[in-house]
């Protein structure tokens, strides 16, 4: 549509958000938005096949009851009323941005972090304010400072691009300090040593997103969840599309619940595979941050992040450049398979050479 003034001023002026390079299929080694390199629990696969030979021709259940009482048993919650499911935490994430933040309020997040937040604020009419991470990626106290047009604060832990964690002794000191909810989003909560699930039964407003689309291998079935409190759930509930998970997700993601132990093997070999990448990237002079993510943000002394790019995209393997204005650049490279991190790791080399 050529003509913009039929648009809400807000959408004309605000930028897409721009997510990683999706090539086709086979093309690259895909290291750019931190998918888990191995294939999902066959178990999940299978329920997916069962869902697809069911009614096809009815609505899904529109709560997703069966993913809330397995995701409840699987986290040791109170109950599944505890849990709002997600096309995507990513709509668990436009869900509380449109639920807690009217035209022209704010929310916060941290800088660098993960830019998603800033468009949905802007599709809200809302404003964004950031809050910069010290050097050593830790919180300044101006990040819980409480405001009366702030109405959400967002919170990415483990963070992206960093990888590095807020403690949850430091979260709840935050939320305290806050008058509005605080969001641990835990997109990558799975990778680390500790996470803040525990703090949703001590403070209506700490909420913690998570999803099945990195350590379940599942970014492509589009499923995420929310843990609050009851009755924060029963509110968002109200604005979320009637069906907004599909019947064959919502077996997928049912299925993933009981599959721990898949999780727990996946989650020490990727662990292993990190540590030993982060080693070899420090080996060759990058400063890398110490990660509890799938991925690691690295930078070179030489500065040449977007060459190095460019020479990893010329010979099949795709990773994130990303710049930050006035805070630098760098490359966020994902936790691949050792055959994948090695090829990897060999041009990086080459290209140093
Ligand atoms: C990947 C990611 C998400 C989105 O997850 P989906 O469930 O695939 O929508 C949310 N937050 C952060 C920080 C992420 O990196």
């Amino acid at each position: 549509m050529a003509d913009k003034s039929y648009l809400r001023p807000a959408l004309a002026r605000m930028m897409a958000y721009a997510p990683g390079e999706q090539p086709p299929p086979g093309k690259y080694i895909k290291l750019n938005t931190n998918e888990n390199p191995y294939p999902p629990p066959p178990a999940v696969v299978e329920a997916i096949r069962m869902a697809a030979g069911g009614p096809l021709n009815r609505y899904p259940d529109p709560m997703a009851t069966a993913f809330r009482i397995a995701a409840a048993e699987q986290l040791n919650l109170p109950g599944p009323e505890w849990v709002l499911a997600g096309n995507g935490s990513d709509e668990i994430l436009t869900l509380l941005v449109r639920g807690f933040v009217g035209e022209g309020q704010k929310l916060r997040l941290p800088y660098p972090s993960y830019v998603l937040y800033r468009t949905l604020a802007d599709i809200q009419g809302a404003v964004w304010e950031q809050v910069a991470f010290r050097d050593d990626w830790s919180l300044p106290e101006a990040f819980g400072e409480s405001d009366q047009d702030l109405r959400l604060v967002l919170l990415p832990n483990p963070n992206s691009p960093s990888g590095t964690v807020v403690s949850p002794e430091r979260v709840s000191k935050l939320a305290e300090s806050l008058d509005c909810p605080l969001i641990v989003d835990e997109a990558y909560a799975d990778f680390a040593e500790q996470n803040c699930l525990n703090l949703v039964q001590q403070n209506e407003r700490i909420m913690v997103t998570r999803t099945l689309s990195k350590s379940y291998g599942l970014a492509g079935i589009r499923f995420g969840f929310l843990v609050a409190q009851p009755q924060v759930i029963a509110e968002l509930a109200k604005i979320k599309d009637s069906y907004n998970c599909d019947g064959l997700s919502i077996a997928a993601a049912t299925a993933a619940m009981g599959c721990g132990d898949w999780l727990g093997e996946v989650q020490e070999r990727m662990k292993a595979t990190r540590t030993r990448m982060a080693d070899h990237l420090t080996s060759l002079g990058f400063a890398v941050v110490p990660s509890q993510a799938n991925f690691v943000w690295c930078q070179h002394p030489n500065g040449k992040h977007q060459q190095l790019y460019e020479f990893l995209k010329k010979n099949q393997i795709l990773v994130r450049y990303m710049e930050f204005p006035e805070w630098g650049d760098g490359l966020r490279i994902s936790v691949g398979t050792d055959e994948q991190i090695n090829a990897c790791l060999m041009l990086i080399e080459r290209y140093l050479a």
